[in-house]
Formats: C-alpha cells, structure tokens, sequence
C-alpha cells in the first residue's frame, strides 16, 4: 500500500478518536496501522483494533449510500468522496514501486459540474465513456492542482448513462483565457498560432500528437491533438468536446478523435487581436499558470542562486561545489542568472531571468561579470534591481514551491520619483 493510501486510513482513524487524543499523533498511528498491515491483518479490522486501543468509538463506514459530491465543489484532502460521472479518458501506466513494477491508470472523470484528473493505484475495470458512480475515494493536490485519488477503499460502479444530467455530456463555450484545470468539456473558436508535430509511444504504439499555441482575444493557451485534423497555422477553428490537462502546472487544451474539429473563415478571429495579455499577479496564481503574458511589478527579493553559476555541460543543471546530481563531477561551463520575487500589490510570484535578460538589465556581459566575485555580483544585483518596477513577458508555471514566471524579455519601468512627488507638492499647495 503506498503512503498516499495509507494517509487517507490514517484520516479515518483520526476522526473516530476523541478530541482530547489529540495528543495520540499521526506517526505513532502510521507505525501501528503499518504493523498491523505488515502481519496480514485486513485494513478494517486494523483501523477499528486501533481505535479501541485508543479508546475511540467507530464513526466512519463505507458510506456507499452517502451524497454524491460534484466534482467542482472538491477540495484538497477530502476523504470518502462519492461521485457520479463520466470517464473522459483512461490510460495505464507502469511504475516501479519499491524495485517493483506496479500498473497503474490516470486519466480524467466529468461531471455536470466540471472535469478533475484521477489516479487509481490498483486495477479498475472501467472504459472510457463508462458512466460511473465512486465511494471512498480521495483527494489530494499535487502542482497546484486537485487530483482525485482511488485508493484500497474505493468502490466503482458502472452505472446507467442516464443518471447523469445531459449538460454532463455537453461542452461549455469559453475564451482562451478560461480555460483551467477543471472547467469541463468546452467549446472554443480560436487561432492556431504555433504547431509542431512529433512521434510518440503510447503503450508501445507509435502515435503522432501535434502540439503548439492557440490564440483569441482574450489570450493564448497551449495545445495538444492526438489526432490528426490537418491543422493549419494562422487559421481560425472551432474546437468542440476538448478538455483541459495540467502540465507542469500550465493549463492546456486537449482534444482527440471524440473531438470535433472545425475550419473557419480566415476572418472569424483576426490574428491582430491576439496580442500578449497584461494580467495581474492574483489571476496569475489563480489560473495555476499561463503562456505568453506580460506582468508588471516591484522586485522584492534577489533569491538564492543568483549571480554566476556554473551548469552541467551534459544536462544543463546547475553545479553545486562543482558537481552535478546527474552526472557527478565535471567541468561545467558559467551562466549568469537572477531569481527573484516580484510582487504587483495583488499578489507575489517568482521570477527566472535567464543571462541575455539579466545582462540586458545589469547593463553588463556575463563576461564583464566574471571579473568580479559572486559577492560582489550579488550586491551589484541587489543594488541595481532591488524595489525596481518592472515589466516581464514570458511563461508562468505552478508547481509545490508556488507560481513562477519564466521570463523571455523583462525591461525597468522608470518611474521619475523626482518628477512625480513634485507634481503632487504643487497639488497640495494649490489645494490650500
Ligand atoms: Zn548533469
């Protein structure tokens, strides 16, 4: 049983014991629910063997009758979730735990309210398109992201199609700029802005998925078809029965042969419309992520890890004590980095600039900067950058650390102090 599923059994265990127990903690309960495991006793019996030792009294059960949950309305951490809903996609996938190969499926489940990602860590014997109702099933957030979790405990049904409101099965009309992990089956009109086309294996069958940008007035997102619809650049379409997958924390829409795809007219959407969006920090943070967006803000905090570094010529990481985790000691060849927080008054991300930036606001060469020493660099970083307004353009990304924006191009914003408490000196005088 992987740790995952023993947390939600641990929870269960702690909502039967008294609150004055409180003191009984997670640990000690870990320690023993593990041996009771370890010497083949069925998990119920051990929970409940638990609970007297304790002196709790019994109050979870396998609530299969109980209120279905819909799947907007999930947080992190809920234990015994019961849904109602559709499978929308199912894929196993090998992984090895503990020097074991175990087979595992992810995949994505829909509701009337919304979509959400899922992970079993045993066998199900479901397809996609099956409705389906659970109990006892879990959630957790991983990337920012609430995933729902099938564990020992959970019970699947297939059930009668029927019992799921129609509006489960029809796809919502967005703009580029709503789509978000969760928002359900959409329909959109937009621009293919960038495509690429590549090969993948997909449990051992070669598959060719196209990937890229699209684009509205409203934003541009990231892309995935795993079917070819002959998709061209600069051309309006209308996507019908996509959904959006979480990538590395950066929403994106994806689409396949149940998708239905559609060319329009060149002047549907003009592509001069599609520029690169100003957001605000919140919102930011809110979508989990965006590409191509422009924010403006006040750097906070020079981050550790700036300055001069020296990267693995293999596999690019950054050294430390002129070694890499992957590869172990080697030459390595200097970089020049700044990570830093910025922070617009609605909210605070991180921030990468890679060298061309940072020398671009240093006003100095990587070159020039080698001359000096990494203290010195970091106090030249601090003094030219820090409590400075800038505006920076590129991708942002979520994962456990937080939001983090990738910057392609960052500039100051020259705000003239002088000029502007002047101005308002001579407001305040003609005022008396
Ligand atoms: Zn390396």
């Amino acid at each position: 049983m992987t740790i995952e599923d023993l947390t939600s059994h641990i929870e269960d265990i702690k909502k039967s014991l008294n609150t004055e127990l409180e003191h009984v903690n997670q640990k000690e309960l870990e320690k023993e629910l593990k041996k009771f495991l370890e010497y083949g006793v069925p998990i119920e019996q051990a929970k409940k063997t638990i609970i007297k030792k304790f002196g709790g009294e019994i109050i979870f059960n396998n609530q299969s009758n109980a209120e279905r949950t819909l799947i907007s309305k999930l947080q992190p951490n809920d234990q015994n979730v019961n849904l109602l809903c559709r499978v929308i996609t199912i894929n196993p996938k090998e992984i090895l735990v503990k020097g074991e190969n175990r087979k595992i499926f992810y995949g994505i489940l829909g509701d009337e309210s919304g979509t959400i990602q899922f992970t079993a860590w045993n066998n199900i014997e479901i397809e996609k398109e099956d409705v389906i109702e659970i109990s006892n099933a879990y959630t957790r957030e991983w990337q920012g992201n609430i995933q729902l979790n099938f564990g020992d405990r959970v019970n699947i049904e297939k059930t009668d199609k029927n019992k799921l409101p129609p509006e489960a099965f029809k796809p919502k009309t967005v703009k580029v700029n709503e789509l978000k992990s969760g928002v359900g089956s959409v329909d959109i009109t937009a621009v293919i802005l960038e495509i690429v086309e590549r090969e993948v294996d997909v449990n051992g069958e070669k598959k060719k998925v196209f990937s890229g940008i699209i684009g509205d007035e409203t934003g541009k997102s990231q892309f995935t078809s795993w079917f070819d619809f002959k998709l061209k650049k600069d051309l309006p379409y209308q996507i019908t029965g996509g959904y959006v997958k979480s990538w590395k924390g950066i929403p994106q829409l994806t689409f396949d042969e149940n998708s239905t795809v559609k060319k329009l007219n060149k002047d549907t959407i003009s592509k001069d419309k599609i520029i690169t969006k100003k957001i605000q920090i919140h919102e930011l943070i809110e979508k989990k992520g965006a590409i191509d967006i422009k924010v403006e803000g006040t750097i906070i905090d020079i981050k550790e890890g700036s300055g001069i570094i020296t990267r693995c010529t293999q596999c690019n990481r950054a050294l430390k004590d002129n070694e890499c985790t992957i590869h172990g000691k080697v030459e390595g060849k200097t970089d020049l980095r700044i990570k830093s927080i910025i922070d617009d008054e609605t909210g605070a991300i991180n921030t990468i600039l890679n060298k061309e930036i940072s020398e671009k606001l240093l006003k100095k060469t990587l070159k020039d900067c080698e001359k000096n020493s990494q203290d010195t660099m970091i106090n030249e970083i601090i003094k030219k950058l820090f409590a400075q307004r800038v505006i920076l353009k590129g991708n942002a990304l979520s994962d456990d650390f937080g939001t983090t924006l990738i910057a392609k191009d960052a500039d100051i914003i020259n705000i003239d102090i002088k000029q502007k408490s002047e101005t308002i000196l001579q407001e305040l005088e003609e005022l008396q």
